[in-house]
Formats: structure tokens, C-alpha cells, sequence
């Protein structure tokens, strides 16, 4: 069989296929066209620069495990961005792809090299010589003020973030502490303030890092013994952007050392951001001592954007991408996405892929269509805090009684079947669920899955609880 662009494309979609949810599978890969393969290098055709930008951030390991089966560890992807903009001119054209973090463009499209790890540390415990050691800041150069639509929601958070930009370690708000639910910019502000930084003090060592990472870094450190170098590596550093602090909950070793980390970069005059989806007063199992320094700069909330903010950043981001959407159509997007900033992102990309690939305007039935399936997979997003309210409510039982040692029958029903649906709901680990629900290990949590299994089988009753909690969740 001669290999082609079609063969070689093929075996890599069924590959992916397998791997991905079925609705990301055909938003994401049905579109794309397999255009040509010379030697190592496939090229394929993708709708537009959103198309190729979503492909890079969420599936480009996917892709590389399934071109490197194919090709070889030296298969290479080029990307042509040709849109056939059908609703604006007639012409097809090439959408240029801006060249801060990609190769030269040539005239057909873009050639981006496979380069996975550029968003890695690479080195996370470099020892500084005599020189100062240069830290790679790991920002994402377009989360900046310019592209931070600002509104009501997020005005006190945005103008303490710029204040912090312009005087890293010299306002009182340090740390400064983002706060607020799942998509609503804290990610994006937390990089355009280093971004500012950066900017306006290209000496200073600036250095984002998921609170994940961090914890993956530490805990290599100590089975390496290198425990020390990770710590001299961060006190180096003059701002920190700790996203996501929520992870550090439960983990009392990745604590404890972020606490050292920080007081030594307070007390030298360092600026330290934080994220969280919780206020301080929320946080579950994070040590006092750490919360109490949490508290002593400003904690400033995300807030859900008002209608007008997202008519705002809906049409700032279609600007930006030079696409035109007839204002009722922004509008119902608006309407309809009301709680989460990177669904109404998800909605225009979408909307974009389909009216560019398969030729059709930008109607409302379309757009209702795609809001539609955004909506239905919102509703099944639910957190593991909130199933053990919803379950302990039902059992009229408080959440602490259901995370409780007790081992009444009627309570540890309950728990398990909290832990069950959080399973079944979410996407978090059996680990992660047990140490959410009371602290237990991942053992008891699939036993508890299990059981539920069994009970739901066996017993009428049981079965009843299952049924009725499923519709209290997803309604
Ligand atoms: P979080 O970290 O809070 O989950 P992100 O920072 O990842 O959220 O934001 C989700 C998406 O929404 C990003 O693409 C971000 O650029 C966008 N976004 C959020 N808030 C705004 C805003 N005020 N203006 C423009 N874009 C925003
Ligand atoms: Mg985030």
C-alpha cells in the first residue's frame, strides 16, 4: 500500500478517535483536510487560525503520538490556514498566524514545528553561577490588559493586577490573590500582569507555574534529594504566579515548602500572585499559617461578567480575529452563555469551524444549535463539592456528618453514593474524590463505586435514590 497524505491522515484519525470524547472528535478533526506529505511532514488544512490555536493548546500531544506512530519520531505537521471565508468576500485567503511565539511564514500557510515541551520548565533547578541565571517566564504573551476585557465583574481585580504590574513588590496588595470560578479570566489576568511586568522590567525574573506543576516539581525533588535546589530555585525568582492554589489543598509537604518559598520572597521585597476558585475563607486543607498570609495583601474576586462585558469580549475577540458576526447573532451568545467566560470563547470558535468548513453563514439556527450542546454539557460540569450538598441534602444530613468516620448504615450510604456520582460526574481521580470526601484513600472510593453498582441492581429502593439524585444534578 503507498502511503499518503489521505492513508497516513486516516490511520491517525481512527488513532485519535479513540481518544477523544466523540463531539470534540468531529468539532476538532472532521474539518480537517490531509493536503499533502513529503517525507516526514503531513500537511494539513485547517479552517482558521482559532482552529489551528485550539489544535496547539488542547490536543498537540495527541497529535504527536499519532503522527509519531505513523511517520516516525521525526514526523513533522505544517499546517496550512486557509479559510474560505465565505460569508465576508469570496476569495479564499490565508490567514496569517502572529509571529510572536511561531516560525516564518511562507506564503501558503505556516510551518510550526512540533515543539511540545515549549510550555514546560525545562529546568526547573538550574544553580545560578555568577551570572544571573535566565528563568524562562512561561507566559502566554496574548493573556494581556490589551485582550482583559474589563467590566464591573472583574474591575478591582484587573486594576489591582496593573497596579502590581507597574510596582511588582511595592504595593501593599502582596500577595495579590485572584479569585472566582472555572473560565472567568484568573488565568488571563494572572499572565498579563507578568506579561506587564516583563514589559516594563525586562531584568526582573518573572516565573508563572501551575500549583500542579509546582507540586509535580517538588515531589520529584524529594525522591531526587534535590529538595533544596527546587526551594533556592524559587526564592531566586522576583515574581511568582501561583495558578490554581485550590491544588495545594490536602497536600501538606507541597504547603509547607511553598511556605518557605514565600515568606522569603515576601520578605525581600518579591511580588507573589496567587489564584484560586475560592476565597481564602473557603479554602479546604490549606494550613492556617498559609491562609494567614494569603490574607495579608488584597484578595480581589473574578466575578460572572454582566451582559454588556460579554457582548464586549465577544466582539473584542472577533475583532481581533478580523471575523464579522451579525450583532443579533453576538447577542443571543451573550443571552445564552451566561457563567463562564471560556464557553462563550468555545461558542465563537465553534461557530467559526463549522460556518467556515462546511460553507454556511452565520445564522441563528446555527448559533442556536451550537449554544445548545454548550449548554447541555454545562449542566453535566459539576463539582464534588456540590454533589455532597445535593446527596447530603437529600439525606438531610449536614456535608460534614457525610465526610464524617461515623459508620451509621444510613451515612455511609450516603457517602458513597456521593462518591459514585462524583465518579460518574466528574473527571477526578479516585484519589482526588476520597481526599475530597472525608480523606479517605482510593480504595474506599471504588469499593463505594462498586457497591452502588451492586445496591442499584439488587435493591428497589436503592435504585430509587440513584434515580433521584441523578435528576436533582443534572436539572
Ligand atoms: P480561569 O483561569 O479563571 O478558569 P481563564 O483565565 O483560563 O479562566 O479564562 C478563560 C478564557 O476566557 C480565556 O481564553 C480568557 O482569555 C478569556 N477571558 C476571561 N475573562 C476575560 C475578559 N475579561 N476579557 C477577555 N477574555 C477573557
Ligand atoms: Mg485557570
Amino acid at each position: 500500500m503507498t502511503t499518503t497524505a489521505s492513508s497516513v491522515w486516516g490511520e491517525c484519525l481512527s488513532f485519535i478517535e479513540d481518544n477523544i470524547k466523540p463531539q470534540a472528535y468531529k468539532t476538532w478533526f472532521e474539518p480537517i483536510k490531509p493536503i499533502k506529505l513529503s517525507g516526514e511532514a503531513l500537511t494539513i488544512q485547517v479552517p482558521s487560525k482559532f482552529f489551528y490555536e485550539w489544535l496547539e493548546e488542547h490536543y498537540i500531544k495527541l497529535l504527536r503520538v499519532a503522527l509519531v506512530k505513523q511517520l516516525g519520531e521525526d514526523a513533522k505537521l505544517i499546517y496550512d490556514v486557509r479559510m474560505e471565508n465565505n460569508y465576508s468576500s469570496s476569495k479564499p485567503h490565508t490567514v496569517k498566524i502572529p509571529s510572536s511565539n511561531r516560525n516564518p511564514l511562507n506564503p501558503q500557510g505556516v510551518t510550526v514545528p512540533l515543539d511540545f515541551n515549549k510550555r514546560e520548565l525545562r529546568n526547573p533547578f538550574i544553580i545560578p553561577g555568577i551570572q544571573k541565571v535566565k528563568i524562562e517566564s512561561q507566559l502566554n504573551p496574548n493573556y494581556n490588559f490589551d485582550s482583559f476585557i474589563e467590566g464591573d465583574s472583574n474591575r478591582l481585580a484587573r486594576s489591582a493586577g496593573m497596579a502590581v504590574a507597574n510596582k511588582p513588590g511595592g504595593t501593599s496588595f502582596n500577595p495579590l490573590l485572584i479569585y472566582g470560578g472555572v473560565g472567568l479570566g484568573k488565568t488571563h489576568l494572572a499572565h498579563a500582569i507578568g506579561v506587564q511586568i516583563k514589559d516594563k522590567y525586562p531584568d526582573k525574573t518573572v516565573l508563572y507555574i501551575s500549583s500542579e506543576k509546582f507540586t509535580q516539581q517538588f515531589i520529584d525533588s524529594v525522591k531526587g534529594n534535590t529538595r533544596n535546589d527546587f526551594i533556592h530555585f524559587y526564592q531566586m525568582v522576583d515574581v511568582l504566579l501561583i495558578d490554581d492554589v485550590q491544588f495545594l489543598s490536602g497536600k501538606t509537604g507541597t504547603q509547607d515548602v511553598f511556605f518557605h518559598i514565600f515568606n522569603h520572597l515576601h520578605q525581600n521585597g518579591k511580588q507573589v500572585i496567587l489564584t484560586s476558585d475560592k476565597a481564602p475563607v473557603d479554602m479546604q486543607d490549606i494550613e492556617q499559617r498559609l491562609l494567614s498570609r494569603f490574607k495579608w495583601g488584597l484578595s480581589a474576586e473574578l466575578q460572572v461578567p454582566d451582559y454588556e462585558t460579554r457582548v464586549s469580549i465577544l466582539q473584542n475577540k472577533l475583532y481581533r480575529d478580523g471575523v464579522e458576526m451579525p450583532e443579533e447573532i453576538i447577542e443571543y451568545i451573550a443571552k445564552h452563555i451566561k457563567s463562564n467566560v471560556r464557553e462563550l470563547e468555545g461558542v465563537l470558535i465553534s461557530m467559526i469551524a463549522q460556518a467556515s468548513f462546511n460553507r454556511k453563514e452565520f445564522t441563528l439556527s446555527l448559533t442556536k444549535q451550537i449554544v445548545d450542546k454548550f449548554v447541555k454539557n454545562t449542566k453535566r460540569e459539576v463539582s464534588i463539592d456540590y454533589i455532597q450538598k445535593i446527596v447530603s441534602k437529600y439525606f438531610e444530613l449536614d456535608v460534614a456528618t457525610l465526610q464524617s468516620k461515623t459508620r451509621k448504615r444510613h451515612i455511609v450510604q450516603a457517602r458513597q453514593l456521593a462518591m459514585y456520582f462524583a465518579k460518574r460526574m466528574t473527571k477526578a481521580s479516585l484519589a482526588s474524590i476520597g481526599s475530597q470526601i472525608g480523606k479517605r484513600d482510593h480504595a474506599t472510593v471504588l469499593h463505594a463505586c462498586k457497591t452502588v453498582d451492586n445496591l442499584t441492581e439488587t435493591d428497589k429502593q436503592f435504585r430509587k435514590y440513584v434515580d433521584d439524585i441523578t435528576q436533582k444534578l443534572t436539572f
